[in-house]
């Protein structure tokens, strides 16, 4: 492995990852592959945060309406890089990430949703993405455990989901077979310019450590203004909760299920997940009742044959969100310090572009065109919130 820094010191490494979600690790294995010496800092365990929790759904099509051009852009980008992508975190750690192509189907169960599966069904097919419109009978030939009330559907072939807990494990195994150093119970505290380095301050179980990088990729997620003190000004990072139940028993659909309310997403365990809630909750981790019920409750108005599944989980995460709900791809202006954070609803999503485009960035020194518009500058010229991180 070679050091684009020339740097001679054991402790310096060319670019340390803060974070070791799905952003964080996906872009340490790019970097290592293209022969960055790479240190992955991780305050608790790898997919600690919402990289674990969420459902896995590689779908632009689902808000493709309201998602501004150049975010459905990039999650196309992705969508095209993700089989390979799988293909070669497979490779290297030897492990599955449960990637499953059999598309999303969209249950209407009354005039309201077929009208807007209709409007759906013509803006996918205006942007150029797969989508065909289906009567209550066609849909229940392809799942025929959808519930009988059901008038129709719409399918979108192009959607895929990954498994995201087998994920997040091969990348973590991938990161370690090309050389990444993944430092788990470690957890960064400070990052400072120093001379043409950058020095870092880490804490872990048994005390204080430093380690130098050439740079600093900031993938902590939601966490990415909390405990961390950077040179870089707080733009307002916040949390939006999300809550999915677990369901284990006979298997009853092979494609994801989803209407406006929730969407139902097969596992190939056997398990079912129903998410998801969204709430302004701050850093709160509670499973609540009325978020459960919200779910099942749903979920049983298309698929009612949930009733008799045995619920295994409530599980919680925090969707790291900037105010305009889109990613901070890029450079900051402290030299040297990237960001990959904010990816909110659709992180897993776009692990495979933002891993793409921030190699391709920290490599070459440019700001390639399909990031542009994922600045963290955008928020620079905003009224600040305040000074300094931590
Ligand atoms: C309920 C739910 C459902 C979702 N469904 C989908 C979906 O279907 N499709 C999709 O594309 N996206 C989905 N998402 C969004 C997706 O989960 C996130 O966008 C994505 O996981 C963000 O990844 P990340 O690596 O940026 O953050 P995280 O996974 O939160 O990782 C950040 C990591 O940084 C670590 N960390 C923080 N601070 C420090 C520090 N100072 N030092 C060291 N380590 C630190 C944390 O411990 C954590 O492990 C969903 C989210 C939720 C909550």
């Amino acid at each position: 492995m070679t050091s684009s820094a020339g740097a001679t010191d054991a402790q310096s490494i060319d670019v340390a990852v803060i974070g070791g979600g799905v952003i964080g690790l996906s872009c340490a294995f790019e970097l290592a592959r293209q022969g960055k010496s790479v240190t992955v800092i991780e305050r608790e365990q790898t997919g600690f945060g919402a990289s674990t929790v969420a459902a896995g759904m590689l779908a632009p099509s689902s808000e493709v309406e309201i998602t501004p051009r150049s975010l459905v852009e990039l999650q196309l980008d992705s969508l095209r890089r993700y089989p390979r992508f799988i293909a070669e975190v497979e490779a290297a750690s030897g492990l599955s990430c449960g990637y499953r192509d059999e598309g999303t189907l969209w249950v209407s169960r009354h005039r309201d949703d077929e009208l807007e599966l209709d409007h759906l069904c013509a803006i996918q097919l205006e942007r150029g993405m797969s989508a065909r419109r289906l009567s209550g009978r066609e849909l229940r030939q392809i799942e025929p455990y959808v519930s009988p009330r059901a008038v129709g559907g719409l399918l979108v072939e192009t959607d895929h989901q990954v498994d995201t807990r087998k994920l997040v494990r091969a990348l973590h195994g991938a990161c370690e077979a090309v050389g990444v150093e993944v430092r788990i119970h470690t957890g960064a505290t400070t990052v400072e310019r120093s001379g043409g380095r950058l020095d870092l301050a880490l804490q872990d179980p048994l005390g204080e450590s430093t380690l130098q990088a050439a740079q600093v990729l900031l993938a902590a997620g939601v966490w990415l203004e909390q405990g961390l003190v950077t040179p870089l000004p707080r733009v307002g990072m916040r949390p939006v909760k999300g809550q999915i139940v677990h369901l284990k028993g006979q298997p009853l659909v092979d494609h994801v299920l989803r209407n406006s309310d929730i969407y139902i997403i097969p596992r190939a365990d056997g398990e079912l997940l129903l998410g998801a809630t969204e709430e302004e909750q701050g850093f709160d981790l509670n499973p609540t009742a009325g978020g459960t019920l919200d779910l099942l409750r749903y979920a049983f108005e298309i698929l009612p044959g949930i009733y008799d599944l045995n619920v295994t989980e409530l599980d919680v995460g925090l969707r790291p969100t900037f105010s305009d709900h889109m990613p901070v791809i890029g450079p900051t202006d402290t030299e040297g310090v990237f960001i990959a954070a904010g990816h909110y609803r659709h992180g897993i999503m776009l692990a495979a572009s933002t891993a793409y485009w921030i190699t391709e960035m920290m490599l070459s020194a440019q700001v390639p065109n399909a990031i542009e518009p994922f600045s963290f500058e955008r928020f620079l010229q905003q009224p600040q919130r305040q000074d300094g991180s931590g």
